[in-house]
């Protein structure tokens, strides 16, 4: 066994999950770019006060996932267990001009329970809007979670989305919650048997089939939304309707973080295992830069996981067939020169290619030009040194096993046309 591993509930992500896990950033970057989100890059740490204040003292991330320690000049630091927190940390900070539109592809940890899907450093794409409260942005920011998922092509995905009210209309729901959890206190997990009084909207989130039994018949939130929250929301369902998006609307979503206000929503996979099948999720967060020692400014935004994504697309057969980028692979007979000098012309073409190396026989060049995944391998001998020509062998697709040689002159015109 190998003296060293990756940590516990890490991964390494080699080629060819990492050729698609950059894609997935690209996808995501053009998507968000497009409607003028800008890329912000925030340190991984912070002081532990800006996580605990934000998501909350008493979460389950800050309580029991957070990843704290102390620096060698004895400061307290915590890795970022989600992006929001930081992004907005910096709008604080920095005070751009709003709305300020950021998106940011990042690692999270948090210390949990690994399994699959699950892991204690994982990856996030996410975008936040702030210094606006307009409905129609928490449709953009829904529509962008929506548009990525579509452009990496999943399909089996469903949108739920809540309002949770505001600083106005959330104390009474949580005072009706409360009534209903005094009530039904016996039925509750046991953990929450005894936590429920810290923060009854927790309960909502649980995911023990107790909690989750009994939430069918607790109290909406839709019944005790104020008017001006009742507006908003309304208008956030028009505009889901107006641009085709299908939702359902779910009373008991919360979400794990304190500081969502009004909009909350969250995307599953069905093709996922249902303990960890959400593949995106996020809502508004009127009050977090207060929180943070801002001045009031409204916000929204969501993160979608990486890795989540990956294995739904896994599971709906969306990588099958997937075509490598190398499309030229050089085999050299002659020593390596050629290979050297044909890479680098094919390169500077724009034509991905590759080479073998250490000089090595037809047979293991041939073979590793098919592993490669190349269309076409560009053989070079000593004859054809002699008489300045390549021959051309088309590996795979439509012309598979069409053979030629070309003057070298020729070759960037005739290897574009047999890829076209
Ligand atoms: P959250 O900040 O908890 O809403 O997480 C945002 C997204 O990150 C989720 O919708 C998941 O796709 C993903 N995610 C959260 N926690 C993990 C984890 N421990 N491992 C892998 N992906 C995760």
């Amino acid at each position: 066994m190998n003296p060293f591993q990756a940590p516990t509930g890490t991964r390494d992500v080699l080629d060819p999950e990492s050729a698609r896990f950059s894609l997935l950033i690209e996808r995501f970057s053009k998507r968000v770019q497009q409607a003028g989100y800008g890329l912000v890059i925030s340190p991984m740490f912070e002081d532990p006060g800006v996580f605990n204040r934000s998501i909350g003292e008493d979460s389950e991330v800050v309580t029991k996932e957070m990843y704290e320690f102390e620096d060698k000049s004895g400061r307290r630091l915590a890795l970022r267990p989600e992006g929001t927190a930081s992004v907005v940390r910096a709008f604080v900070q920095h005070r751009p001009q709003i709305p300020w539109k950021a998106w940011y592809a990042t690692p999270a940890f948090r210390y949990e329970r690994p399994q699959a899907g699950r892991y204690r450093q994982h990856h996030q794409v996410g975008v936040e809007a702030l210094g606006s409260d307009d409905p129609d942005l928490d449709v953009e920011t829904i529509a962008l979670l929506d548009g990525y998922l579509r452009d990496v092509g999943l399909r089996s995905l469903d949108l739920r989305i809540n309002s949770m009210g505001d600083a106005n209309c959330r104390p009474g729901y949580e005072s009706v919650l409360a009534g209903f959890l005094e009530t039904n206190a016996d039925a509750l997990c046991k953990e929450h048997q005894e936590s429920w009084r810290k923060n009854p909207l927790r309960v909502l989130d649980c995911k023990r089939s107790e909690c989750v039994d009994l939430r069918v018949m607790a109290p909406r939130f839709r019944d005790s939304l104020c008017d001006a929250c009742t507006t908003h929301f309304d208008r956030v369902l028009l505009g889901l309707d107006a641009l085709g998006i299908v939702y359902e609307r779910d009373d008991f979503l919360v979400r794990g973080f304190d500081y969502y206000t009004r909009t909350t929503f969250e995307v599953a996979s069905s093709v996922l295992d249902s303990a960890q099948n959400a593949v995106g999720g996020g809502g508004r967060y009127d009050g977090l830069t207060e929180l943070l020692g801002g001045p009031a400014t409204p916000g929204i935004g969501f993160a979608s996981g990486i890795e989540r994504v990956l294995l739904a697309g896994e599971a709906e057969g969306l990588f099958d067939g997937q075509e490598s980028l190398i499309v030229v692979f050089v085999v050299d007979l002659t020593g390596g020169e050629q290979a050297r000098d044909l890479t680098h012309l094919m390169r500077e073409a724009g034509i991905a290619s590759d080479r073998a190396f250490d000089d090595r026989s037809l047979k293991a060049q041939l073979r590793q030009a098919d592993r490669s995944g190349a269309t076409i391998a560009l053989i070079v001998g000593a004859d054809e040194v002699e008489r300045d020509v390549i021959t051309i062998k088309v590996l795979r697709g439509a012309r598979a096993h069409h053979q030629e040689q070309t003057p070298r002159e020729a070759l960037i015109g005739r290897v574009k046309e047999l890829l076209s």
